[in-house]
């Protein structure tokens, strides 16, 4: 691939290369094959932030996988938690009995993923584990137990490999931090 060096120079400093996170969403594959072994495995996913994360991971992943995409903010494009979490549930969608793993991209105050988890634990699912990219080291107002972790990270505001700042960055291979 080519490097994206226009867009590279808005980073302050990478943080995790394209080559490190290949590596370790690699592994995290091999682990959650194992765990799962002979089982119908139920992928929830967050969109957008986790769309290169999941796309990696499941291709990787040597099951029958069902994969469904849910919506969740909290952040509304700027740097900051609005502290309200909006879920789209598309309708019909059920989770009765199915071994469910809820993916994202990063844990920050744990709102997001503390409030699917609760959504998801209404619907009786069998089992239910939650795997995130990036575990952001600070206090947490909303426990989340985490099953599957990347990398744990400083608190500080990332962007790339799916993202975003006011919705750009996505696209980075990588993940930095942006110049000030
Ligand atoms: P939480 O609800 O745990 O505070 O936030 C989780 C969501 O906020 C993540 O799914 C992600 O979309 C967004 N988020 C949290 N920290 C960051 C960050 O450093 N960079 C970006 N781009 N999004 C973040
Ligand atoms: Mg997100």
């Amino acid at each position: 691939m080519a490097p994206l060096t226009g867009i590279l120079s808005d980073l302050n400093r990478v943080l995790l290369t394209a080559d490190q996170i290949h590596d370790r969403v690699s592994a995290m594959a091999a682990q959650i094959g194992s765990d799962y072994a002979g089982k119908v495995l139920t992928v929830v996913v967050l969109m957008d932030g986790a769309l290169f994360f999941v796309s990696d991971l499941l291709r990787q992943i040597d099951l029958p996988i069902r994969l469904v995409t849910l919506g969740a903010s909290s952040y509304h494009g700027g740097l900051e938690s609005s502290g309200q979490v909006q879920i789209q549930w598309p309708a019909g969608v059920r989770f009765a009995g199915e071994d469910v793993l809820l993916l994202d991209d990063i844990l920050d105050t744990g709102l997001t993923l503390s409030a699917l988890r609760e959504r998801l634990l209404a619907e009786s699912p069998a089992s239910l584990r939650t795997a995130v990219l990036l575990d952001k080291k600070r206090p947490r107002n909303h426990d989340c137990p985490l099953d599957y972790c990347g990398f744990e990270i400083a608190d500080e505001f990332v962007v790339g490999y799916g993202m975003d700042y006011q919705g750009r960055f996505r696209n980075l291979p990588c993940i930095g931090i942006l110049k000030p």
